[in-house]
């Protein structure tokens, strides 16, 4: 018999049948849509955002999501100014979550992207965004958290299996270089099988 850990309280997400996590603050972003019809869910993307780039805690990311961020208030903003993106969940450096989109509605997060020949991700990816640079390590609390978001995210869309946990990097490679080499996926892939292993034997 083997006792789950509570290393990282795993357990403690739910997801309410409205596709929204109970712990996370839920800012709706109008950038949101329906799922193109009898998709599936069966890809996560994981991203690094900052704004500025390496400053963080500040609500820059929230309003770039809500549409209401000020691309006047930074030259770095200034890229930024009519775009309209979104997506799933931001977790925090603290491991606070964030949700903006449902999961049951489409977020726009991927952009021009391919993973495995099948086009157009946020068609269906969920997207998760760190706050995090590319060669900032992310935090502890970022990793405990988005594992337990990834365990119920596998065991309610089946289809997204470890192997389909992927950077946007790597879906729009060339593109985007989030969630950057700070990123851990060794770390992330072992601690999911564990996690996996656990719940199973319970
Ligand atoms: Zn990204």
């Amino acid at each position: 018999m083997i006792t789950h850990s509570n290393q990282s309280n795993m357990n403690d997400l739910l997801i309410n049948p409205n596709g929204v996590i109970e712990q996370a603050s839920l800012k709706l972003s109008p950038n949101r849509d329906s799922w193109p019809d009898q998709t599936t869910i069966n890809l996560v993307v994981i991203h690094g955002i900052s704004l500025p780039a390496g400053i963080f805690g500040g609500e820059a990311i929230t309003q770039l999501f809500l549409n209401q961020l000020d691309c006047s208030a930074d030259s770095e903003f200034s890229p930024l100014d009519g775009l309209r993106v979104s997506s799933h969940l931001l977790i925090d450096r603290y491991g606070q979550l964030t949700q903006f989109v449902p999961f049951t509605e489409r977020a726009w997060h991927a952009g021009r992207s391919t993973w495995q020949g099948q086009p157009n991700c946020n068609d269906f990816a969920l997207g998760i965004e760190l706050e995090g640079a590319d060669r900032v390590a992310y935090t502890p609390c970022q990793y405990n958290r988005l594992i337990a978001v990834l365990i119920e995210l596998m065991a309610t869309n089946p289809a997204i299996t470890e192997q389909r946990i992927v950077g946007h990097s790597q879906i729009a490679p060339g593109r985007k270089t989030d969630p950057g080499p700070a990123f851990n996926w060794p770390a992330l892939q072992r601690r999911l099988r564990a996690e996996k292993a656990t719940l199973q034997a319970t």
